[in-house]
């Protein structure tokens, strides 16, 4: 069930967004060869509770940490460990949120430690562009699959896989919600877009093949073929004047 939020509470997601998308931007800058993954985690922590806000990814189905960090071809779901150590040329993807309020935030990217390959900007910038082909088409009146479509045919076009398995979603007092917001799809089809729906849209493209695996560990999600992966995404209300992206601070 879609829950539609009034502009009040939309306000309230907002606060959790901002703060959201200020510890992803400290967690982000932190990243550099030999920084650990434990080390990011906790700056996001220490940052999302001196707001007063919860780390929302924290406990969540037994996830053990603040923050999901994913490393070139890990896709999606890393563990922050102390033993994990970026390395020049990683990229770094980094997924989390904040509650405050009884509402949650939910934002992600993938950042660059020191010189990263040609190869590895072009899949990051081509994600990020993809998410914001997305939100372009998160307008009432739409579908689902408009956003799906756009985001899918930017990143195919360009010779990359998009994932399947693992999807947006609605956020809200809860930080996964209906609805399902895939990356792939076709325009016209899927869910009714209105004003009040709050989505996460989070494009996750891989260099390669687009099958994953999961690891032993029951959470890190990488791709089959050891290629690079990339992970952009923004918590987007839909309003009457268009979409607003709630986790935007620049
Ligand atoms: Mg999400």
């Amino acid at each position: 069930m879609v829950v539609l939020k009034t502009a009040r509470e939309i306000d309230l997601i907002r606060k959790a967004c901002i703060i959201s998308a200020e510890a992803l931007q400290l967690a982000g800058e932190a990243v550099k060869p030999g920084v650990t993954t434990y080390e990011i985690d906790k700056i996001a922590y220490d940052y999302i509770k001196k707001q007063g806000a919860e780390p929302n990814f924290l406990h969540l189905y037994g996830f053990p940490a603040t923050a999901c960090i994913s490393i070139n071809d890990e896709v999606i779901h890393g563990i922050p460990s102390k033993k994990r150590v970026i390395k020049e040329g990683d990229i770094v993807s980094i997924d989390l949120g904040a509650k405050v309020d009884g509402y949650n935030g939910d934002n992600a990217a993938t950042f660059a430690a020191g010189n990263i390959s040609e190869a590895a900007k072009r899949l990051c910038d081509t994600t990020e562009e993809s998410l914001y082909k997305g939100i372009e088409k998160a307008v009432a009146g739409g579908r689902i699959g408009d956003i799906a479509s756009a985001v899918q045919t930017h990143c195919e076009e360009r010779g990359y896989g998009v994932v399947r398995e693992y999807t947006g979603h609605g956020v809200g007092a809860k930080l996964h919600e209906d609805p399902s917001v895939p990356n792939f799809g076709t325009p016209g089809r899927g869910v009714r877009l209105l004003p009040g729906m709050v989505i996460a849209i989070e494009p996750m493209i891989t260099q390669g093949n687009r099958a994953i695996r999961q690891m032993p560990d029951g959470w890190t999600v990488k791709t089959r073929d050891g290629k690079l992966a990339a992970h952009f995404e923004h918590t987007v209300a839909i309003t009457a004047n268009g979409p607003q992206i709630l986790t935007k601070i620049r």
